[in-house]
């Protein structure tokens, strides 16, 4: 079976550096932020093109952090998608904060800024544009809208890690930007973990407190916070992985030249890289209308596929209560409906994604017209 990604071969080709790192960390007992955190805390900044950046325990407690450093609090109002992860939204709702979503733009499937401006209230603080599958969001028309609104910028980059618009990495774009190092994420931990970055000082240092309880010095509680510290084998594992990053990626980006080259004619839809676009392909996605029967068929000839994602947050049933409907963001529910990502990871082999193409020739091109 070819599968979606493969954590275990990656670990095997930096086993001897991630085993050393953990095993100092073990040595030290400091197993909850101290050096290790802390060493990579600034590689992370260094990598993102920004002065600080907080480690935390997962990229939804980053999310959140980065809201309330804002100021975001109950009765304001968040911009941001349906097509995400539901985390994008959720730590909305942590904060008491009210969620506005808005359509993508079909052509990349990230927010499209020309829905923007209908969306603001009097109440608009934030705007929360997410770089889904390692493409950046189109950030200059939504700096400008947010400029001229006076609305800050929260970048979710969880799926970003190393991807650039204009030049420029995903996380130093906005004010504030959240990472995950969720285990099969482009930089993955060995366990939960996630970071913000930002070149504010003011929220650096307000985020520091806040996901160590409020604390300023020990014992000192200055506000309500929350135990939302990364852990030191996290920081270790992830401090050995930064530095394969950039090779990882262009392996990732190799498959997806090879993907993009053999699955040309087969009539399946595949996401343009915008020109404004350096992706990471944390996922390498197509479309078509026949998706649940291509899933079936790439199944029967074992390689596995995932859907990101199969319903968009405004249908699931614990967001009811925002007041959507079917049919509110047609761009967001016919991506859902057709979206499959294929096996993508930095050690997929060439014979293996020479597979995968070949059984979706198989697929769609069984008549004499394409049926994707
Ligand atoms: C993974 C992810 C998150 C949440 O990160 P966790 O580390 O799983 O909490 C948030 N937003 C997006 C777009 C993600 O892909």
């Amino acid at each position: 079976m070819i599968p979606l990604v493969d954590l275990r071969a990656q670990y095997l080709t930096i086993k001897e550096e991630i085993d050393a790192a953990i095993s100092e960390v073990v040595e030290s007992c400091q197993f909850v932020l101290g050096e290790k955190v802390e060493a990579f805390e600034s590689d992370f900044a260094r990598y993102c093109q920004t002065r600080h950046a907080v480690g935390v325990n997962s990229g939804t407690s980053a999310l959140h952090l980065a809201l309330l450093a804002a100021g975001i609090k109950p009765g304001d109002e968040v911009i941001t998608v349906s097509y995400t992860f539901v985390a994008s939204v959720a730590a909305i709702c942590y904060t008491g904060a009210r969620p506005i979503l808005v359509d993508i733009d079909p052509h990349s499937c990230t927010m499209d800024p020309a829905r923007i401006e209908a969306a603001i209230t009097p109440r608009t603080k934030a705007i929360m544009p997410v770089h889904l599958y390692g493409n950046c969001a189109d950030m200059d028309p939504i700096l400008e809208i947010a400029r001229r609104h006076d609305l800050i910028v929260i970048e979710d980059a969880a799926q970003a890690h190393g991807a650039e618009y204009n030049g420029k990495r995903a996380g130093c774009i906005g004010d504030l930007a959240c990472f995950s190092f969720y285990p099969g994420k482009n930089l993955g931990a060995y366990g939960e973990a996630g970071a913000v970055v930002t070149n504010n000082g003011e929220y650096a240092d307000v985020i520091r407190r806040l996901r160590d309880h409020g604390q300023s010095q020990k014992y000192y509680h200055d506000e309500v916070g929350y135990n939302y510290r990364m852990e030191g084998i996290q920081g270790a594992v992830l401090g050995v992985k930064l530095r394969h990053l950039d090779d990882w990626t262009a392996a990732r980006r190799r498959h997806a030249a090879t993907y993009r080259e053999s699955l040309k004619d087969t009539g399946l839809r595949l996401l343009e890289e915008m020109p404004y676009n350096r992706s990471a392909y944390h996922i390498f996605p197509v479309f078509t209308p026949q998706r649940d029967n291509l899933v079936e068929h790439l199944k029967a000839r074992g390689v596995s596929t995932g859907i990101h994602y199969p319903i968009p947050v405004h249908l699931q049933s614990g967001y009811r209560d925002l007041g959507y409907k079917l049919s509110d963001f047609p761009h967001t529910e016919q991506a859902s409906n057709e979206v499959l990502s294929l096996p993508m990871y930095a050690e997929l082999s060439s014979e293996a994604a020479a597979e995968v193409s070949d059984s979706i020739h198989h697929f769609c091109l069984q008549g004499v017209e394409s049926r994707c």
